[in-house]
């Protein structure tokens, strides 16, 4: 009786650095169930590797952006715009804070780690719900990540435990102002996966080895679990939930040791 076909669908996935990104399993997720894709990439750095990834898939659209500067997320949004395209799906998956500040203690942050990492890492998702709710029609959705770090302290996880508290509270109040129109906005927040960012945090290695150890299914999540939890938060199969954050992993949230 129910399925996900999302075809004749627009999805915008912001973040994909490289194959092993979260944000690129689940592009190829929605791609699969039909969407077409317009990919956002930080800098040119990335864009030789994106190109690769993507060459022999059809319907979608690269664009350059970096979110640290509010005018190019404003372009990156116009140039959909330009296409005459909607916004039906959007996938928020962003990070980054100084290596520094993912390991040692906590209370060294200096003002502009702390800037740095907010600013990317959480009000990025401000602007972005600002220049696509124009093009988003009544149920569309908008997914982000976040991590349990955003209320228990994992070590070496620092400043990008206080962005992801401000992330997901910035889930919330968008739920809110979006909601009348029909526009949802979750949020993902999966167990330890391997990839760039997450290779940068001091301690990463033994985070993973012990939620695999303590989670009730004792093992780690994949990458493809995620984005199978994407396909179930953008498609219209959630279509009563907002506001909320989405645990993928393993159950490790309710262990108590
Ligand atoms: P990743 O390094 O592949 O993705 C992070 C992305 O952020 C990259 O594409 C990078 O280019 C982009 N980015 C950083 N600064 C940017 C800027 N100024 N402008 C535009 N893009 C910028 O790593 P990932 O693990 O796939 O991370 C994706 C999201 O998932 C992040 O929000 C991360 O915190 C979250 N997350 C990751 C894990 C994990 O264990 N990997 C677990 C929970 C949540």
């Amino acid at each position: 009786m129910y399925s996900i076909d999302l075809s004749g669908k627009n999805a915008v996935v912001l973040g994909v650095a490289n194959h092993r990104s979260i944000a690129w399993h689940i592009a190829q997720a929605l791609h699969s169930a039909g969407a077409n894709l317009y990919l956002t990439y930080q800098n040119e750095r990335l864009g030789d590797g994106i190109r690769k990834l993507t060459d022999e898939m059809k319907n979608v659209t690269l664009i350059e952006c970096d979110v640290s500067e509010d005018e190019n997320v404003e372009s990156a949004f116009g140039q959909i715009a330009a296409d005459g395209a909607s916004v039906d799906l959007l996938i928020h998956s962003i990070a980054f804070a100084n290596r520094d500040d993912l390991g040692g203690d906590f209370s060294a942050t200096g003002r502009d780690g702390f800037r740095i990492a907010l600013e990317v890492s959480a009000y990025s998702l401000i602007p972005v719900a600002r220049y696509a709710a124009p093009l988003m029609p009544e149920g569309s959705t908008i997914v982000t990540l976040t991590f349990q770090a955003s209320d228990r302290v994992f070590p070496g996880y620092n400043i990008m435990g206080t962005a992801k508290a401000a992330l997901e509270n910035e889930v919330r109040q968008l739920a809110y102002e979006l909601g009348p129109r029909g526009i949802r906005v979750n949020a993902l927040s999966p167990g330890p996966l391997d990839t760039l960012s997450s290779r940068a945090i001091h301690g990463y290695v033994d985070m993973k080895r012990i939620q695999a150890e303590r989670s009730p299914l004792q093992r780690n999540i994949t990458h493809d679990e995620v984005a199978k939890a994407a396909l179930f938060l953008l498609s219209d199969l959630s279509s009563g939930i907002t506001g909320h954050v989405l645990p993928i992993d393993g159950g490790y949230q309710i262990a108590g040791v």
